[in-house]
């Protein structure tokens, strides 16, 4: 169920969906998204979907998260990266075995408590979990060389960009409810490039928290 076919046989899915980043299929293959779903769906943790996690919200789905990684990593590593939804903490966990230092936001606690929980077991330390309203970034520790947002809204927001340090990179999901792009924003001085890629859907963005 998770053994190590089950799990090739998952990257060899990514990589008939176009993702060939070695150092991401690696990562793929190495963190344990068993751990991080239910145990009633653990048999469903190596397949290409997304998963219910509770509170409505959703485990993305592999192929969504290597993909995002993939953009993320593209030029140069980041080494200071801002998660907005952290959700169950799985792709905090591939961030975190790729960049040096992750902090991950997330509006509805319980989910949070949990995602702290998994990734302390896994020794994760270095990650960083706040419960707050992720619009807003993480000013304190900004400015964050890569950003990846898992939600998705019609607008970015301007505290987002404001956060990002020059050089850096934007991962998220732009868009309606119905149809949203991944999209990749490099920061270039005062000057923020823009480009639209694959269709995607993502639970929204929402403001506010959830105790
Ligand atoms: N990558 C996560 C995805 C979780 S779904 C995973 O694989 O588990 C997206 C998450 O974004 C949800 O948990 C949702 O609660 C959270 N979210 C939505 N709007 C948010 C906001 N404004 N601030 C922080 N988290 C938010």
């Amino acid at each position: 169920m998770t053994s190590a076919r089950t799990r090739e046989r998952l990257i060899n899915r990514l990589r008939e969906k176009g993702i060939h980043d070695p150092r991401v299929l690696d990562v793929i293959r190495n963190t344990p998204r068993h751990l991080f779903i239910d145990e009633a769906l653990a048999h469903q943790a190596y397949d290409d979907t997304a998963l219910p996690i509770g509170h409505g919200q959703t485990i993305s789905q592999p192929w969504v998260v290597a993909r995002m990684t993939e953009l993320l990593i593209e030029k140069t590593v980041p080494g200071k990266v801002l998660e907005v939804g952290t959700g169950s903490g799985y792709q905090t966990a591939v961030l975190a075995a790729l960049c040096e230092q992750v902090w991950s936001v997330e509006r509805i606690r319980p989910l949070q408590d949990m995602a702290r929980r998994r990734l302390q077991t896994l020794g994760m330390a270095r990650v960083q979990l706040r419960h707050a309203d992720g619009g807003f970034g993480w000013a304190s520790e900004a400015p964050f060389d890569g950003i990846l947002a898992a939600c998705g809204r019609p607008d970015i927001p301007e505290e987002l960009l404001s956060q990002l340090a020059d050089g850096g990179r934007l991962v998220m999901p732009v868009g309606e409810a119905e149809q949203q792009w991944l999209t990749v924003v490099d920061r270039i001085g005062d000057d923020f490039r823009t480009t639209r890629l694959d269709a995607v859907r993502f639970v929204p963005f929402r403001r506010g928290i959830l105790r």
